[in-house]
């Protein structure tokens, strides 16, 4: 009977059964005595947030057990390519007593037996994986797709995530890692964005992000929005937050919201559309302070909330919890599921990332639960072509786990180049899901490399 029920079951059940409550931070014992008001103040957060591991250990006391500290020291010594920065408000949606599992601890706090032990590192990884400096029009503006650019504001978030794509830039250095650093200062370089901008009526849409625009002052931002929308091409805005769900607080602060109006405003009277980008990776970190926020930006006149994840594994690459995240987003914090991307190729991340063809069966497996235009998309960010839904690969050698992509634009960097359409642009499995002949094949390379 047993078995005959399992096999009649659904493979994902509606409705949740997560309580959706703000966990109690007072259970951990380095905020047993914080009270709401200090919770809710995004300036205590900040000044609270995690900087390193004296500090988590005064956050977590006894949960944080030596054996786990000292993996998490060993990590940050020999792998880590972000430096530890994790908000209270964040912290607060780990499990505390089941944290060597927990699927925030593993994506915001790696430790050493986290990454794979035979191949930590794909041979072809590499910091900039997405060459977005290549394709800076100026410092910080990335035009990569015809239509679109990114402006990265600024270089630090209110959080720093261990599998960040940015990693050569955002953050602080760390043993693995020497940050590349902006030259010029703040105000010129969106100036000269600007300028950009107002000489190339091809580009519609900007996707205004860093790091993470919760760290721009908000006089800043909203001067630098405000300008996008003076220029006549401009037609889309997307503002890209993780602190949205890291630091809900700092949303709720009267000068942002007041801000957020102004823009949301102008935005509707100049026919732009507003919306801000949120990056969740697992249900958990949806919380009701979370959905306060992201409701109080849409009330504002935003287009839209959307989130765009990362499929990591341990933290959410299963159909059950890609689910559960995207109806907790739709459900309690009114956040459209957009885009969930595969880890990019950065080093040391190859205990997270997925193959193709486990994101195609990720892909596969949530369709038909959530309304379509909430269904999100599982793209793979390819170097040199874009983002490509994961169904689009061209060709795929299953057993080196490469598979063969098109494009169908130029970059600014192929001007001159002939080939850039009818080229194949490559992309790799992680090398430990590849059969025996597979990872022989890599083995031979990293040789000869
Ligand atoms: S918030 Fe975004 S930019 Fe900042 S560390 Fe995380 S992934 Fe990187």
């Amino acid at each position: 009977m047993g078995n005959l029920s399992q096999k009649n079951s659904q493979p994902f059940s509606y409705p949740l059964k997560r309580a959706f409550v703000e966990p109690d931070w007072r259970r951990l014992p380095g905020y047993k005595d914080v009270s709401s008001s200090e919770w809710e103040s995004a300036l205590w957060q900040r000044q609270h947030s995690v900087k390193n591991l004296k500090e988590l250990k005064n956050a977590l006391g006894a949960y944080l057990t030596d054996d786990l500290a000292l993996e998490i020291e060993c990590d940050q010594k020999e792998y880590a390519t972000m430096s530890m920065l994790i908000p209270p408000q964040m912290l607060n949606t780990i499990n505390e007593k089941d944290l060597r599992h927990d699927p925030v601890r593993r994506y915001m706090i790696p430790m050493i037996s986290d990454r794979h032990s035979e191949w930590p590192n794909h041979p072809k990884a590499g910091r900039d994986s997405l060459h977005e400096s290549e394709m800076w029009a100026v410092e910080g503006l990335t035009h990569r797709y015809p239509t679109k650019v990114l402006a990265e504001l600024i270089s630090t978030c209110p959080q720093y995530c261990g599998h960040c794509t940015r990693m050569d830039l955002v953050g602080n250095s760390v043993p693995q890692v020497q940050k590349r650093k902006f030259e010029l200062l703040p105000q010129k370089r969106f100036d000269l964005m600007l300028d950009y901008l107002r000489k190339t009526p091809a580009v519609r849409d900007v996707v205004v992000s860093g790091g993470d625009i919760a760290n721009v002052p908000i006089a800043q931002l909203e001067a630098f929005v405000s300008s996008l929308m003076d220029i006549p091409n401009i037609r889309d805005i997307r503002l890209a937050s993780k602190g949205l769900q890291g630091l809900p607080q700092h949303f709720l602060q009267d000068e942002v919201l007041r801000a957020f109006e102004r823009l949301a405003k102008k935005a509707r009277e100049r026919g732009v559309d507003i919306a801000l980008h949120t990056h969740a990776n697992n249900a958990a970190q949806v919380t009701p302070l979370v959905a306060k926020a992201a409701k109080k930006i849409l009330e504002l006149g935003f287009r839209d909330v959307r989130n765009q994840g990362v499929i990591l594994r341990g933290v959410n690459a299963t159909p059950q919890d890609l689910l559960e995240l995207c109806f907790t987003l739709l459900d309690h914090a009114k956040i459209m599921p957009y885009y969930f991307y595969v880890c990019d190729m950065i080093p040391n991340s190859e205990h997270w990332r997925v193959s193709i063809d486990e994101a195609q069966r990720l892909q596969h497996d949530i369709m038909g639960y959530l309304p379509g235009f909430a269904t999100p998309r599982i793209v793979c960010d390819v170097p040199l072509v874009g983002k490509r839904w994961v169904h689009q690969v061209d060709a795929y050698d299953r057993e080196k786990g490469i598979s063969y992509w098109t494009k169908n634009y130029r970059t600014s960097i192929e001007k001159n180049d002939p080939d850039a359409l009818t080229r194949r642009y490559e992309y790799y499995d992680p090398v430990y899901t590849l059969s025996a002949a597979g990872q022989d094949y890599w083995k031979k390379q990293s040789v000869t490399a």
